[in-house]
């Protein structure tokens, strides 16, 4: 049988899925795609949830592959780097890079989905259904029942394959953790802190109140706020903060007084900019934030999981829609070897060399997600991270080939993997940081020189990190 006569069900039309359709559909195979909510397009959804989102190189490569990446460049801002806030309203921009031409961007996240659904729904072979929530699948049979929230009614729709992209809170997934008949591990790890969001409208004349080309953070230590620029002039700000036992936490903020003592307290020249604040905080949704790890992420090679079903993670690198739409480059890569090289697809052998090409990598940005959630709170404002960075951005400008942060091994180096990322930039972060301390990069020193030394010491540290756990 030709293998593209078989029939997809993708389950969840978020970011993923959408992107997942559309590639698979290019593909040749038929889609039927099925999300739990009302089409966006159509009925606005929710306040308070994540409205923007900085999107980056893994990302464009994703949305590149289906030849999408110019229509979603129109929607999107470009932000250099962090303008960081301190308590007394003084601001400075720390570069995301050196390099003039490495940026990530901000996109509302409702019209990169709106778009994506667009662009499946031209497919002749894409089917779009909403209005479905999927309740439990059959993993054996590729059967999955879901309600259908017009009628109340329960409906089965079933394909050769299913691919379960149903965000952090998949219904796919907790299918086979029910199902008991085969070893499936599973983690989830819930920060401390959760996250709400809050909107500096546009100024009168419909400009911009603070500078929209970065992304804006007033890191706190325990808590911190960070802001995002929209097209229509606003900004989406989130509130990241403790639920509870601490000074200032969501469990005792529970007073427009507290929560105004909070604001004017902690960043008083952010308060100014948002004159719903109160209400805002009492209306939005406080949102938990936490990292979701399972394996494996098939079953009977019949249903596989793929983005935030399968790897959700913190937000703190920006990455989670980036690595979800990497998700649909690494499928399509292993698709393709498996289709050239043979008459049928095996979907078993499918899933399980995606997995094998992949978990390292999602596992990895989920480590380095939960680090730069104490980076961007702590760090950020420390003295010796800030000369760390200044240096950095300095070995970037002046020798754009040689060096790269771990922020912009993850961020803008798509041709590496996230686990490479990791590894080299952890280590190339503990070189330069005690050479600062220990000041052996003193002023007078050529940054020719420093570069040397860094590299020096970053070689040596992973040569004896391979001798010592291969
Ligand atoms: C506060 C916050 C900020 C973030 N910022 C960034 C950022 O700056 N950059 C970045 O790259 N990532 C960011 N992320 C992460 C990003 O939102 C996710 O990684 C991304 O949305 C994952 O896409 P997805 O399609 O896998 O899941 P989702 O986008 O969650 O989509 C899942 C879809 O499935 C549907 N669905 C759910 N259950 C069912 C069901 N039972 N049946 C049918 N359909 C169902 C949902 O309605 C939804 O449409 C952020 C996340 C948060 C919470």
């Amino acid at each position: 049988m030709n293998p593209k006569n078989n029939t997809i069900v993708i389950i969840g039309a978020g970011l993923c899925g959408s992107l997942l359709a559309l590639r698979m559909a290019q593909r040749g195979y038929t889609i039927q795609l099925i999300e739990k909510r009302p089409d966006l397009r159509k009925q606005q959804q929710d306040a308070g949830r994540s409205i923007n989102l900085a999107l980056s190189d893994r990302g464009l490569k994703g949305l590149r592959l289906a030849g999408v990446e110019k229509a979603a460049a129109k929607l999107c801002i470009p932000m250099y780097g962090r303008m960081i806030h301190d308590k007394e309203g003084n601001t400075f921009l720390s570069k995301y890079s050196g390099r003039k031409d490495e940026y990530i961007n901000s996109i509302s996240r409702p019209g990169l989905n709106m778009l994506l659904l667009d662009e499946a729904e031209k497919m002749p072979n894409v089917e779009i259904i909403f209005n479905k929530g999927c309740k439990s699948v059959d993993l054996e049979n590729a059967s999955a029942t879901f309600k259908d929230y017009n009628t109340n009614e329960e409906i089965t729709y079933k394909g050769d394959i299913i691919l379960g992209t149903d965000g952090a809170g998949s219904s796919v997934r907790k299918s086979m953790f029910n199902h008991k008949k085969f070893l499936f591990s599973f983690s989830q790890e819930w920060l401390t802190h959760g996250y709400k969001e809050i909107t500096i409208p546009a100024a009168k004349d419909g400009g911009y109140r603070t500078d929209k080309g970065a992304l804006h953070i007033w890191p706190r230590g325990e808590d911190m706020l960070i802001a995002l620029p929209n097209l229509d002039g606003s900004f989406t700000v989130t509130l990241f903060l403790p639920y509870s036992h601490s000074d200032y936490c969501f469990d005792n903020l529970t007073t427009p007084e507290m929560v105004t003592e909070y604001f004017e307290k902690e960043y008083p020249d952010a308060v100014v900019l948002m004159p719903n604040l109160v209400e805002e905080f009492f209306e939005n949704p406080t949102g938990p934030l936490g990292t979701i790890k399972c394996s494996p992420w098939s079953s009977y090679g019949k249903t596989a999981l793929l983005g935030d079903a399968a790897h959700a993670i913190v937000p703190f690198y920006g990455q989670g829609m980036n690595a979800s739409f990497e998700d649909v480059v690494v499928f399509d890569t292993v698709l393709d070897a498996f289709e050239k090289s043979s008459e049928t697809v095996d979907w078993k052998k499918v899933f399980e060399a995606y997995e094998a090409a992949r978990k390292k990598d999602t596992d990895a940005i989920a480590d380095l997600a939960v680090d730069n959630f104490h980076e961007m709170k702590e760090h950020t404002a420390s003295e010796l991270f800030q000369k760390k960075r200044k240096l950095e951005t300095a070995f970037e400008a002046e020798f754009p080939d040689e060096y790269y942060s771990k922020y912009s091994l993850v961020t803008f180096n798509e041709d590496i993997t996230y686990s490479e990322a990791l590894k080299k930039g952890r280590t190339q972060d503990k070189a330069i940081l005690n050479l600062i301390d220990d000041g052996k990069l003193p002023e007078t020193m050529s940054l020719k020189e420093k570069l040397a030394i860094v590299t020096k010491v970053t070689k040596d540290i992973l040569h004896d990190d391979e001798v010592a756990f291969g």
